[in-house]
């Protein structure tokens, strides 16, 4: 596969001005922002545990392993300059798909991400197995002005705000996802963030890590959460409500992030690029996750969402 493969890919890219040497050295090289640094993610999906390659067009595939890359990058404002993938690929008669089509599929759909983002690949890696196809993406990036987001910058009193709407994402936005580089750059620009996560396992999950990571408790208010429709079409499948989906579901891959409260009322007066972006909640100053009911009382919230590793099953898909 490889050779075919690497030449086939070779046709594919294009120029960019941050690629010195690329694709089809040992190595590439790559021209790095004055004052810049290096921001590296990296992320694996599997057939069966986060998408059905029976069920799904590999192009999907190839755009979900990038997204989910640059949906991190997002998470610490850092600007995408480059990407790698590694493809493990299963053998023709084990899946249906000849591996070298199959290859090729998955990367045209990366490369069509990474070409809204103008983020170039750089290099990557094929092999056949006896096993399910594993896709892994590395993405790099470099940290903007005045320096990147982490989790755990957050102070009591923040504002906490959320891009999006949330829940429901097995009906399709956790294949497409629309990771958030361009928001979280605008609202560098303009404001001083001091904590952000990216929401990848499901928003209780993730604010309960953001506030762990921050030494400091978040109280949401439920009724602010934006619900997204699909948040209400899974409810009205599962029984379960449309709030408990946009808590628990994950794969939204919006942001979380904490902002004094005069930038959140100037973020969301005035919201850069027209993202949605709404507060739904505050940090407090005692541990944890909390809901607030409407006289400020905080009483614990569980933490719910989806934790790598300890889901026996493969996550149940929808049925279409
Ligand atoms: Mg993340």
């Amino acid at each position: 596969v490889e050779q075919a493969f690497l030449k086939w890919l070779t046709g594919r890219l294009t120029p960019s001005p941050q690629v010195v040497v690329p694709v089809g050295d040992d190595g590439a090289v790559l021209r790095w922002s004055p004052g810049a640094d290096l921001v590296a993610v990296i992320d694996t999906i599997t057939d069966e545990v986060d998408f059905q390659l029976l069920h799904v067009e590999p192009e999907q595939i190839g755009h979900k392993a990038v997204g989910v890359n640059l949906s991190d990058l997002a998470a610490m404002a850092a600007r995408p300059v480059a990407l790698l993938s590694a493809l493990t690929l299963p053998r023709g008669d084990r899946s249906g798909w000849q591996p070298g089509e199959l290859a090729r599929r998955i990367t045209e759909g990366m490369l069509q991400l990474a070409r809204q983002f103008d983020v170039p690949l750089v290099g990557g890696d094929t092999g056949t197995w006896d096993g399910p196809l594993v896709v892994t993406v590395t993405a790099l990036g470099e940290t903007s002005h005045p320096g990147p987001w982490t989790r755990s910058g957050a102070q009591p009193g923040d504002a906490v705000l959320v891009t999006g709407e949330l829940g429901g994402s097995l009906l399709g936005r956790h294949l497409h996802v629309q990771p958030r580089v361009k928001e979280a750059l605008a609202i560098q620009r303009v404001a001083r963030v001091s904590a952000a996560i990216d929401i990848s396992d499901g928003l209780a999950l993730d604010a309960s890590r953001l506030a762990a990571a921050s030494n400091l408790g978040l109280a949401l208010d439920l009724a602010k959460i934006p619900l997204s429709a699909a948040a209400r079409q899974q409810a009205a499948r599962s029984g379960r409500t449309p709030l408990d989906h946009a808590l628990g579901d994950g794969e939204d891959f919006e942001l979380l992030l904490c902002v004094s409260v005069d930038d959140a009322v100037r973020l969301i007066r005035n919201p850069p690029l027209s993202m949605p972006l709404a507060q739904i909640g505050v940090c407090v100053p005692s541990p944890g996750l909390w809901q607030r009911d409407e006289s400020g009382r905080l009483s614990p919230l569980a933490a719910s969402g989806y934790e790598h590793g300890e889901t026996p099953s493969p996550r149940p898909r929808p049925e279409d």
